[in-house]
């Protein structure tokens, strides 16, 4: 927290320093609470203007103000992309608005959480109810434990219709980092159902540009088909934030199915349209990504 002076009283500010040379501010009204589990330091702060904010090894991870914008975008363009997912598995998620998310999806029977850091859990519950509301939902199970070492496990392979990485970023010496290597995705292709899809967050371009590349260099290895797509979340870096995904099966860039889903960002023309990509960013990425849909949508 950074103290300033700002007319008579002394106003507090969270800085998130994005990259060498950038540095994102935020007012607080409160700082909620400030912990440190095994893994990283957790603190939650009121902010003055995008709500209640979960804050991991200081970098921001969620508002109560933008999260359904980043967490309807993760779930809801491969849910509908799959001809029929019933079984999914997030990495990561802790903070609950995901598989919130996805447990929206009624034809889905069993979601897998594994979150690393069981804190972050404990954490949400107390105090971001809106994110955590689905964690009692009976087809969820959450593992406490590291998602790469789950996804080695034989009795997972070719279990899950849809693989979701929802963790933290991989630079720095943080958990997150096991979640970006190629060996890691070589496990997602061996535990995804055939036709499965995944897809993971790739942060922000303008700031961390070697993220994006190197999934979606990774990616194009493993899959037939490979995407990027984006979304404007307010309170990352730059506002402009990707997602990568592979698929087994259909092009992802495209709804196989309709949804009456009530949503704050997600519409089927943003589906397509966040695989429109800025002209400078669809060359630096490989040849084939966002390569066409044949669409056949299904109720
Ligand atoms: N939406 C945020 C973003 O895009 O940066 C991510 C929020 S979520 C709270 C990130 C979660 O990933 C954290 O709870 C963290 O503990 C978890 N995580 C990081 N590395 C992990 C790993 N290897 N296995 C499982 N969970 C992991």
């Amino acid at each position: 927290m950074v103290k300033q002076k700002e007319g008579s009283s002394l106003a507090t500010w969270f800085r998130e320093s994005a990259s060498d040379g950038h540095a994102l501010e935020w007012k607080v009204q409160k700082r909620l609470y400030r912990g440190r589990s095994e893994y990283q330091t957790i603190e939650v702060v009121e902010l003055e203007t995008f709500g209640t904010a979960l804050v991991l090894d200081g970098i921001m991870q969620t508002t109560t103000g933008d999260e359904l914008i980043y967490h309807e975008m993760l779930a809801h363009v491969p849910l509908l992309a799959h001809r029929g997912p019933r079984r999914v598995l997030i990495i990561g998620g802790g903070d609950g608005g995901v598989a919130r998310e996805v447990l929206r999806h009624r034809e889905v029977d069993e979601v897998v959480m594994v979150e690393i850091d069981r804190m972050v859990v404990e954490v949400a519950m107390k105090y971001l109810p809106g994110h955590t509301k689905a964690l009692g939902d009976s087809r969820l199970v959450i593992h406490y434990a590291d998602g790469a070492q789950f996804l080695k496990d034989e009795k997972n392979q070719s279990r899950f219709d849809v693989v979701l990485v929802d963790s933290t970023d991989p630079e720095g010496t943080g958990p997150g980092r096991w979640l970006y290597t190629e060996a890691f995705h070589d496990d997602v292709v061996r535990t995804l159902a055939p036709g499965g899809i995944f897809a993971q967050q790739t942060g922000t371009p303008f700031f961390n540009p070697e993220v994006l590349a190197g999934v979606a260099s990774s990616l194009s290895q493993r899959f037939p088909w490979v995407g990027v797509y984006w979304a404007v979340v307010p309170t990352y870096p730059g506002g402009f934030f990707t997602f990568s995904t592979g698929s087994l099966g259909p092009a992802v860039c495209a709804p196989q199915r309709r949804w009456d889903g009530k949503t704050y960002w997600y519409t089927e023309d943003i589906h397509r349209q966040a695989f429109v990509l800025p002209a400078e960013l669809g060359r630096t990425l490989p040849r084939g990504i966002n390569r066409p849909a044949v669409e056949s949508m299904t109720r």
